[in-house]
């Protein structure tokens, strides 16, 4: 069955960042560093077979979740009779996910380098490092966690492709404001090391370390203050710090990210700033 192991990174206390290349970083153990020390992920055993299925599929994972008795409960509400034919086997859930997907403002399509956000470029975490879910009806998105790698883009994005880490965030943010994609916002991305939090945040990574403020550009706060800005109007959060935290601020964790030198008081004036243009952006795509 579905066992929802309890991973190692979890528990609070168990030191390090999520990733273990950081070690090789120049961060010392007083800067917990986000890059990786190659613990394992949240639940990485049920999302990877999930995710094996979706792949084989062909059609960009839609139907991994075809098997799931939620789901079936769900088109059996919006089909009404139709229901009872997912008694009849695999052919005919099979025919009946396509239907659901094929429902008026149902549609979720799940292509391959598909972007939640507009100005990000999609490039994959490795499969291990996050879990299938089709948020935010199963999981509620209730806020945004902030990061910083203790490293530099590449890194980042190098350490998330890697399956051994067990770790990544859905966005990662350069110094030169470019925005990586690496997780849809459907799914649960394990960044927090707190399940609850992972189940119900978007996680956002900045290139640079904790300790040097000058990491912290002009173009990466812009770049990542819009991409919040559009997480907040896409799940109705407002921009607040309730809504908008550190990982320091997750409950158990040990991690000290994005660390004193983050400028919250302008990040959120900045995200506050971006938040008509976003809201603008989803009215023009709603409306086309
Ligand atoms: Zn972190």
């Amino acid at each position: 069955m579905e066992s929802e192991t309890e991973p190692e990174n979890e528990r609070p206390g168990s030191g390090g960042g999520h990733n273990g290349a950081g070690r090789g970083l120049g961060s010392g153990p007083d800067n917990t560093p986000d890059i990786p020390d190659g613990r394992r992920g949240d639940d990485g055993g049920r999302g990877a077979g999930r995710g094996r299925r979706r792949r084989t599929e062909g059609r960009g994972g839609a139907d991994g979740r075809g098997a799931g008795g939620r789901r079936i409960g769900r088109r059996g509400l919006l089909l009404g009779s139709a229901a009872v034919l997912v008694g009849g086997g695999v052919l005919a859930q099979d025919s009946l996910a396509r239907i659901w997907w094929r429902m008026p403002g149902m549609t979720r399509p799940r292509k391959e380098g598909e972007l939640d956000h507009a100005g990000a470029q999609w490039t994959a975490a490795a499969r291990a490092n996050w879990r299938l879910a089709d948020r935010p009806d199963d999981y509620r998105i209730d806020r945004v966690i902030i990061h910083v790698v203790q490293g530099s883009f590449p890194t980042a994005l190098r350490v998330f492709k890697n399956p051994g880490h067990g770790a990544a965030t859905h966005y990662v943010v350069g110094k030169d404001g470019k925005v990586a994609q690496m997780i849809r916002e459907l799914d649960v991305a394990f960044h927090a090391g707190n399940r609850s939090f992972n189940e119900r945040s978007i996680g956002i990574e900045h290139e640079g370390f904790v300790d040097r403020p000058k990491d912290f550009t002009d173009e990466m706060y812009a770049a990542s203050a819009k991409l919040t800005a559009g997480i907040c109007v896409r799940y109705d959060l407002p921009v607040d710090r309730t809504h908008i935290i550190g990982h320091v601020e997750v409950p158990g964790t040990d991690h000290t990210d994005p660390g004193p030198h983050w400028d919250w008081k302008r990040y959120l004036e900045l995200v506050r700033a971006a938040v008509p243009e976003a809201r603008a952006a989803k009215a023009a795509e709603a409306g086309g």
